[in-house]
């Protein structure tokens, strides 16, 4: 299931006059989605603190999320891969922004993932708080090479005023982001359509939001051909 900002009536318009051209170039982004993905995925950096990121090379794009909304199983239903983001789940790990190159080594990547550490914790004192906003801020306002990060919102809930903190963040950093609802198989086929209505409504506000949303879900694979088809369009945009 994908929506999007209603208001955006150039792009709706666009996509109801697509040209054979055009339309071939849309079905080219499905495969490329699928080629890209399908391609070799490895773990190659995990980062505690700022000065220890990667250096920059191929394009990045993020995953950030609440604690337990479905981030590591989204990674994997990406990569086709079981346990692939396993390492940011493990205790002691959860603090570090996790970097996977795809398609081959890290020299020659297309592209890269990264994980960043959840939010949201319960039991999070103040001092990991601040600590871990302080990585976020870091990352986000330095990185030439990141192209944009997917907020992914459990698909239950919408959005939560721990979220709004994230957007608020990005919106700060000048960050492109994207939102990603998950868990679309434990919604209702309405309880869906509106809580996508209401969170396009409510990013409509946003400056750094790009108007569209894709709900998924991991354990059964719906949108997740989308969300790679909309990384290979992020790329082919950006001239990657
Ligand atoms: P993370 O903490 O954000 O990395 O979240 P996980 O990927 O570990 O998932 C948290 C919980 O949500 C686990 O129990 C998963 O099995 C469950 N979960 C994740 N994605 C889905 C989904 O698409 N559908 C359903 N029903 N459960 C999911």
């Amino acid at each position: 299931m994908r929506g999007r900002d209603p208001r955006n009536q150039a792009s709706e318009h666009q996509d109801m006059i697509l040209t054979s051209d055009e339309a071939h170039l849309e079905e080219d982004f499905k495969e490329t989605g699928r080629k890209l993905f399908a391609g070799e995925c490895n773990f190659i950096w995990a980062a505690p603190n700022i000065a220890n990121l990667p250096p920059q090379g191929a394009p990045e794009i993020a995953f950030a999320g609440r604690s337990n909304v479905g981030k590591s199983s989204l990674l994997n239903a990406l990569t086709n891969r079981k346990a692939l983001a396993r390492t940011s789940n493990t205790p002691g790990r959860t603090r570090e922004l996790n970097f996977f190159a795809l398609g081959g080594p890290p020299e020659t990547a297309r592209l890269r993932l990264v994980d960043m550490p959840g939010y949201g914790y319960a039991a999070a004192g103040k001092e990991k708080v601040a600590t871990w906003t302080k990585l976020m801020q870091s990352y986000l306002r330095g990185r030439l090479t990141l192209l944009r990060v997917f907020v992914l919102i459990d698909g239950r809930h919408g959005l939560k005023a721990i979220d709004e903190e994230m957007l608020d963040l990005l919106d700060k950093s000048a960050v492109s982001y994207q939102i990603v609802l998950t868990k679309r198989d434990e919604v209702k086929a309405t309880d869906a359509a509106q809580c996508l209505a209401k969170t396009l409504l409510s990013i409509g506000k946003r400056p750094a939001a790009f108007p569209e949303i894709i709900f998924t879900s991991s354990e059964k694979g719906e949108g997740i051909a989308e969300l790679r088809e909309s990384i290979a369009r992020l790329l082919a945009e950006r001239g990657f």
